[in-house]
């Protein structure tokens, strides 16, 4: 072929950071080399067992044909069920749909409300695919910049001087993917209140809901505002509080009209998730989240390990996340010193000087939209946290001015 010409849509778009640190990193185990990966979003626990077998008797019992586009029927109801009971929301069949994973509800979000030129707004530091899954749907994303020192928040009057006549929506990743940063409810509530006034949506990215290290429990927000419940996609999925990352399953709740375009976009593209995949998220979703508990005293203990590591850096701060499990230090003090490979310029130079010169595997800041930090994950183990933790103290003390 002479002129391979790709689309212009892929022109504007790059790889996943994410994915491609934690592809390098397990390649590089795989190798045999001693890497310690704090780049995936992915926790290091197993599927709980009985989800396991409810997909293995769903395999046995022959549920391996098509099902449903927008998923089997009795996962949409016991989605609904669990809004119900954990929510109090009233979320009917239809306007629920199942997506392989959440990333892939997203996805057709966007496909589902954007036409060419649209805005959608998203705070910074944002999960790396918002932006690109937005341009990939012809629309404009348009970025609010946050507080680092006031735990990346921001007001409601600074999203709404970025609403224009051309604003179709506003994402919401609470608690974030890469702070661990969780908006207070009265400011959740605001947003949503400007949305209904602004006729505009609120994608509401919910997917580390379960895990949160504060007291109580966090409220998805159609229930924070229940009047506004028709401006808001709500959107989660099995991968985090299930350790289910490569079952993808994922949903979305929300109007029936949009429920209804997502579905028609699946049944056109990638038709059902995986039939047994969703009954194993059935059996998740009925028996519910019992088992994060010990899960969360983990991943706390591994925080709080990193944060303490990072008081030993000098000149870098990190703030404390309330969930999730990213932390996202600012380590510009990095900056403009050397090794022997050379200058750490900037975010990916100080991933890239871990990653050879440490073994440890971080993501850079610059694809979340903050080129002072680099994002680490820490569902890995906790003896892994702390050897990897020791070994970025060190690199940062071997460098020189
Ligand atoms: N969401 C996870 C992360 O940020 C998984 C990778 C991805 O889909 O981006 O690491």
């Amino acid at each position: 072929m002479k002129n391979m010409v790709l689309s212009e849509r892929v022109g504007k778009i790059k790889p996943s950071a994410t994915m491609a640190i934690t592809a390098k990193a397990k390649a590089l185990k795989a190798e045999g080399i001693d890497i310690i990966g704090f780049g995936a979003g992915e926790p290091d626990f197993d599927t709980p067992d009985f989800v396991k077998e409810a997909a293995i008797d769903a395999l046995r019992a022959g549920k391996t044909k098509y099902t449903p586009g927008a998923g089997i029927p009795e996962l949409r109801d016991a989605l609904c069920e669990s809004f119900r009971q954990d929510e109090g929301l009233d979320y009917k069949r239809g306007e629920t749909i199942i997506s392989s994973g959440g990333k892939h509800a997203l996805y057709n979000i966007f496909q589902a409300i954007l036409s060419d030129g649209d805005e959608v707004i998203i705070p910074i530091p944002y999960w790396v695919s918002f932006p690109d899954q937005v341009l990939l749907a012809g629309g404009i994303p348009v970025f609010l910049n946050t507080r680092e020192e006031q735990g990346f928040s921001f007001s409601v009057e600074d999203l709404e001087k970025l609403i224009t006549p051309k604003t179709r929506a506003v994402v919401i990743n609470s608690p974030s993917n890469p702070s661990g940063a969780a908006l207070g409810e009265d400011l959740l509530r605001d947003i949503l209140k400007l949305a209904v006034e602004r006729d505009i949506y609120v994608i509401w990215d919910e997917i580390y809901k379960k895990i949160y290290y504060g007291q109580g429990k966090l409220r998805s927000l159609p229930a924070l505002y229940p009047e506004g419940r028709d401006n808001v996609l709500v959107c989660g999925g099995l991968s985090k509080a299930y350790s289910m990352t490569g079952w993808r399953i994922g949903w979305t709740l929300g109007h029936s009209k949009v429920i209804s375009a997502m579905s028609m976009i699946q049944g056109q593209s990638t038709s059902n998730p995986t039939s047994f995949a969703q009954y194993g998220a059935l059996a998740a979703l009925r028996k519910g989240t019992e088992h994060i508990g010990p899960w969360l005293t983990a991943f706390r203990e591994r925080r709080d390990i990193l944060l303490e590591g990072f008081t030993k850096i000098e000149g870098a701060s990190c703030a404390k996340p309330e969930g999730a499990f990213y932390v996202f230090p600012n380590i510009s003090c990095w900056f403009g010193k050397q090794w022997d490979k050379g200058v750490i310029k900037d975010s990916y130079d100080a991933a890239a000087y871990l990653l050879e010169h440490a073994k440890v595997a971080v993501v850079p800041g610059e694809p979340f939209g903050s080129p002072e930090n680099i994002r680490l994950s820490y569902a890995l183990s906790t003896d892994d946290a702390r050897k990897g933790m020791n070994r970025i103290i060190e690199a940062s003390e071997a460098l020189r001015p």
